[in-house]
Formats: structure tokens, sequence, C-alpha cells
């Protein structure tokens, strides 16, 4: 009957023992992935003082029998991990033994567990048993750990960083409550509620008790599959972003793991729809094969390496450009605490406001789906930085210097991505000095430089001639453009791209030639950039991922002044 097993000697020496336990976050970690392996539908955490006084988890799993509770706090002793390959299964959650051998030397423990039969108590102090008696036989787990860290010197130092502490628990159960949609999770501390999932399965749920209605009502569904990999779950809109990559969450066969690569990948995705200094929420859900997976064993860490990695990246990446350029992104501009303060809302009738949204576009629009924006009527310029705009949905505001910068990019881009072998002879060749070690560099790359179709030669010490260059370049700015091309084929690790290149480009000539803010354009005027930005693949952000174009709802307005609605 005893589920709990000794683990194998060699295997436990690559745990290192206490770096388990190192915060309070980690702890928490251990408990909970306890309780899913339990095979528990219901977990509560409860913390006092972000769980230096007291972690409280109290689970609906198996339960322990007395002599696997008395094993649970035995030094290797686990109940999953039993041979070294299972270790490189994700499937596995977390490790056994190890951990609670190491929390229970530095807490005072009190564990109450029943399989439903007898129930058992039993009370430990710095990692012995100091009392065992019966208990309730409700099935499942409560674990209660006081004062963590009481015989370390450590105590000290995370008492100072109580905030720090919570926030980090409290990011890590959200990702746990992500990947465990099926799971009713709920965290409180000193009584005060931070989470509260219902274990419907249901992961948007899940988003909205974590990020709130509006993120979850801003969430793009996506599903992807190969051969070898599946892919579900949800993106936000280009608008819905954060200054952290930490809400870029990829679960890997119900596991939350780190891979900068995929993260990578998603920002990469979204060029251009957002700033590249913020990011999107994205919850990913991969399911693969765990032979396709290599998991860093070290316990504190979620590394994962894939095979066929170029393949998923692909995968992904396709798969949200496809999206983000498939869909209408005008920001609404709904004054939330305004409607709220005035309105009152329920919770309830807040919740059902998730049903997707997006902005209804006028009938010409239905027939000719190609077109992105909106039939619009140009009525006036603001502060000589706004066209306002009107069609009847609602009151458009377009910020002209983006929408031109905008019209610009995938013009140049357009320009640029057609590199041919057509070169253009220069009157006056060019000559360029380099440092010896950088000439050696140039000289060791001249044949790559040749097939970028620049004509140059070898001139005099350290120097270079250009005679002539590709057609490509950007027009008034070729000097500089040569000088940039060499200087990234100096940076030797980097291999020259030119599409990395000409987006650089594109993008930092966009800016130079649009009309700045200030400058007034005619109503004329204002319609021409709007039918321009119409034509393009993304109308709603300028180059650097602003947006172009935002829309007061005339509904939204009538609501504001009280004239409908209600
Ligand atoms: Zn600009
Ligand atoms: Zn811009």
């Amino acid at each position: 009957m005893t589920k709990i097993k000794i683990m194998d000697e060699l295997l436990a020496n690559k745990i290192a023992a206490g770096e388990v336990v190192e915060k309070c976050e980690s702890v928490v970690k251990e408990l909970v992935e306890n309780s899913i392996d339990a095979g528990a539908t219901e977990i509560k955490i409860e913390l006092k003082e972000s769980g230096i006084k007291e972690i409280k988890v109290t689970d609906n799993g198996f339960g322990m029998d007395r002599e696997d509770a008395k094993m649970a706090f035995f030094r290797h002793a686990t109940s999953k991990v039993l041979t070294e390959k299972d270790l490189f299964n994700i499937s596995t959650l977390g490790f056994r033994g190890e951990a609670l051998a190491s929390i229970a030397s530095v807490s005072k423990i009190e564990l109450i567990t029943s399989t439903g039969e007898v129930g058992t108590k039993i009370k430990l102090e710095g990692g012995k048993i100091i009392d065992i008696s019966s208990s309730s036989s409700r099935k499942g787990t409560i674990i209660k750990i006081n004062d963590l860290f009481f015989n370390t010197p450590a105590r000290l130092k995370y008492v100072k960083n109580l905030y720090a502490e919570l926030a980090n628990i409290t990011n890590l159960v959200n990702k746990i409550a992500l990947s465990n949609p099926n799971i009713k999770i709920s965290l409180f501390n000193n009584e005060k509620k931070l989470l509260q999932t219902d274990g419907s399965g249901d992961l948007l749920k899940v988003i909205m008790a974590v990020y709130g209605s509006e993120v979850a009502s801003n969430m793009f569904e996506i599903e992807i599959s190969d051969e070898d990999y599946e892919v579900s779950g949800f993106i936000s809109k280009p608008e819905i972003n954060r200054s952290s990559r930490n809400h870029m969450i990829t679960i890997v066969n119900g596991r939350v793991v780190k891979n900068n690569e995929i993260n990578k990948t998603i920002n990469e995705a979204y060029h251009t729809y957002k700033p590249d200094n913020l990011f999107p929420i994205v919850i990913l859900n991969i399911e693969v094969d765990s032979i396709l997976i290599d998991v860093n064993i070290h316990p504190t860490k979620q590394d994962i390496k894939f095979s066929k990695m170029e393949e998923l990246k692909l995968l992904i990446f396709k798969k949200i450009e496809e999206i983000l350029g498939g869909k209408k992104f005008i920001p609404k501009v709904i004054k939330n605490d305004y409607v709220q303060e005035t309105f009152d809302f329920s919770v309830n009738e807040k919740e059902e406001k998730i049903e997707k949204k997006e902005i209804e576009l006028s009938n010409k629009d239905e027939e000719n789906k190609e077109e992105k924006l909106p039939y619009l009527l140009a009525v006036a310029s603001l502060f000589g930085t706004y066209i306002i705009a009107q069609n009847e949905v609602g009151m458009y505001l377009i910020d002209q210097h983006a929408a031109k910068e905008r019209i610009t990019y995938e013009f140049i881009k357009d320009d640029l991505g057609r590199p041919d072998t057509n070169t253009i002879e220069l009157l006056i060749p060019i000559t360029l000095e380099y440092t010896p070690s950088e000439f050696i560099v140039l000289k060791e790359n001249f044949n790559l430089i040749k097939e970028l179709g620049f004509s140059i030669e070898e001139f005099g010490i350290n120097s270079i001639i250009v005679k002539s260059h590709p057609t490509w370049l950007p027009k008034n700015y070729e000097e500089k453009a040569i000088r940039r091309i060499f200087e990234i084929i100096i940076e030797k690790e980097k291999k020259f791209d030119i599409e990395k290149f000409n987006e650089k480009i594109a993008i930092n000539l966009s800016c130079k030639l649009s009309i700045k803010a200030n400058d007034n354009l005619s109503i004329e005027e204002m319609e021409h950039l709007i039918n321009d930005l119409r034509k393009c693949k993304n109308p709603y952000n300028c180059p650097h991922g602003r947006p172009t174009i935002i829309v007061y709802e005339k509904e939204e307005l009538e609501k504001m002044f009280k004239r409908s609605g209600f």
C-alpha cells in the first residue's frame, strides 16, 4: 500500500540538497505540485505575511495513509520520480521527497491527511516528528508550514522582502492556475483573496481570473498542429501588452516552462503591431511526445529543449502572424472607470462582457473583405496632429504622423523587398577607412560583399574603395547604408541579413520622411492619407507599433452623455 518509495541513491545525488527551499515561493510550488500529483481538483493556498508566518495548502487529493505520511518527510522518499529516465519526462511534476525533507528541516509543519479512512495528524519541528495522532477522515491533505526559516539566518533577509515574496508567489500560482484550468485554485494572503479559479477547464475563464475581463475579452484563440506538436491557447490583441516578458507563458504537457526562443518567436510575430519594448499576453499550451523534449533536471529550473525547434517556431510564428494579419484592430476608447462609477455594473454583468467583440465595419466592407479600414469621412484637424473622422459607427482619431509613417514604411519595404542584381555606378567612388583588424575581417568577406552587389577594391592601407552599389540601397542614404552594411559585416558573429537590414532602414526612413505633428492638412489631404492608409497590410500601427487610429464608438458616446442604453 506504500505509495511513496525510496528514490535511487544515485539519482538523489543529482538533486542538490537545500536548493529546493530557497524562498516561500519554492515551498508553495512544491506543496501545490504535490496536491496536483495527488489528483486534487480543488487546491486552496492560504498565506500569512506572504508565507513567512504560515503557508497552508488544502487539497482534496488522494491523501496518505499513516505509513506514507511518516515517510513523506524522509530524504529521497518519493511517490513520483522512480528512475533516471522519468526525470526527463516532463509529465512528472516536480521532485518529491527531497523537497519536503528540506522544507521540514527549516520550519514547523502540521500535516493532516486521509485517504478517506482513518486520518493522520503529524507535527514536525526542524525536521523531527514531535507528535503523531489520529484526525478527521476527510479525504485529502492539509499541510501547514509555520515560521519558515525559523532556524536559519536567511529568515531575516526574507522578512524584509514581504512584498516581493508575495508578488513572486502570486505570479507562480497564476501560472499554475493557467496550466491547470481543470483545477479549482484559490490564493489568499492575510485572508485577502488574490486569485480564484472555478476549475471548469475553460482557459479563458482562468485568464479572466488572473488578468481581468478587459484582457480576457481581448484575446484571440490559437490552435495549430503538425505531426509532432499540438499548440493551443490564447494570444492578446496587440493593444493589450505589458512591459514585462513574464506574461508570455509556455506550458508544455501541462507544466509551465521557460523558453526564450519561443518568447522571441512570439515577439517577432507581433513586430510592428506593438512597440518592441512592450510584450503581449500569450498563453501557449504545447502538447508533445516527451521523447522530443529535454528537461533540465535541476529541480528549481524550468528550462526545456525541443527537438525540431525550428519547426515549432515556424508553426507558432506563422499562426500568430496569420491571426494578427487577419483581424481588425482599431482600439476602442471606453472610459471604464467612468462607466463603472456611473452605472455600477454588478460583477456578473461585467463577467458576461467577456464575449469577443470586433468593431463592426460599414456595409461597404462586407463586400470588400480585403479592406481593413472602414469608410471614413474626414471632419477636421485636431492640434495639427490628429485627424478627426467619422462614420456611422463612431468618431475616429487618426495620428497623422503615425499613419504616414505606416504608409511610407510599407512602400519602402516593398521597394527594398525586391533587391535585384542591378547596380549603380558611382560618379565619385566612396573611400572607406578602417582599422587594421576591421580591414582584415572585411577582406575575408570580400566575396560576400561582392555577392551583395558591391564593386569594391582595396585602396591603399586599410582602405576600401566602393565603385558601384546595388540599386536597393535607399536613395540619398547610399553612403550611410554602405557604412552600416560594412559595420554589420565587421561585427563578425552576425551574418549580414538583408531582410533585417531593410527592416531597420524602412522604419528609420519612414519616420524621417513622414509629416510631423503640427502640419496642418486640408480635408482633401486628410482623405488622401486615410485612403493610402487603407491600402496598408497593417493600417492599425506605425512601424514602431504605436496605434495609428482609435475609435470612440457612437454607442459609447451616447452612454457617456446618458442618451441611451439605460
Ligand atoms: Zn516617427
Ligand atoms: Zn512610429
